[in-house]
């Protein structure tokens, strides 16, 4: 049995993923890693047992806290050596933005600098996550980021990162309506990895912001990977 905890922080989510032992998936924006930590001991983990800190991608509303978090705990990081570019630059640089909205957003939120870090593991595509006690495995789902991953958990779960985004207004609306995310370097290559995980038949879908997004009985989440129905 594997638990998924959602972490719901002031951007974005980050997750607990609880198997024999646990990890962390992403660590928020910067100033977030006592959030984590308090959320973390709620679930009844202690934050020294984590064995791994996972990234989805190189974002600073994803890795904003690891540096924090690392020196507090000393667990390995982890992300896939395509996003090192954007770890090279410390900030997020000038965003793709997806549609209007995202060229409006990509205004707002370009450049955010976060602390560098240099990571203990590189993913890759197939990464066991079995020697860190979560039954599941590491897919390069590139498009958001050209080192974007996802967690496909063994028990149909799977963490997808900003492949996708829950519902308005960073979930506050609506979180399980599935919807493309801001900003993509490639929204093809986005496209791509959906199909990719959706043909897994995962049941659930977490993602960066809002969600999560049930897959059966989601014909919006079907529709939207079959036609590929942007909302552009
Ligand atoms: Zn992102």
């Amino acid at each position: 049995m594997i638990k998924v905890t959602q972490i719901k922080l002031r951007l974005s989510n980050a997750y607990l993923v609880q198997g024999d032992r646990a990890i962390l998936v992403d660590s928020g924006a910067p100033g977030e890693a006592d959030k984590i930590l308090q959320a973390v001991r709620d679930a009844g983990v202690a934050p020294e047992a984590l064995t791994l800190l996972v990234h989805t991608h190189v974002h600073g509303d994803h890795v904003g806290s690891t540096a924090v978090l690392q020196q507090k705990l000393g667990m390995p990081t982890a992300y896939h050596p395509a996003d090192q570019r954007l770890m090279d630059q410390g900030h997020n640089g000038r965003l793709p933005g997806v549609g209007l909205r995202g060229q409006v957003m990509s205004r707002f939120l370009s450049g955010s600098a976060f602390a560098q870090f240099a990571p203990d593991v590189a993913l890759a595509e197939g990464f066991s996550l079995r020697p860190y006690g979560v039954d599941g495995v590491i897919w390069h789902t590139p498009g958001h980021t050209a080192g974007s991953v996802s967690l496909l958990l063994a028990d149909g779960q799977a963490i997808i990162g900003d492949v996708l985004m829950g519902g308005y207004l960073g979930g506050n609306l609506r979180p399980a309506r599935p919807n493309w995310h801001y900003f993509a370097e490639s929204l093809p290559q986005v496209r791509q990895s959906l199909r990719r995980i959706l043909a897994a038949n995962p049941h659930t879908l977490y993602v960066g912001h809002g969600g999560p997004l049930p897959v059966v009985g989601n014909p919006a989440l079907t529709a939207f990977s079959a036609d590929g129905r942007s909302g552009i």
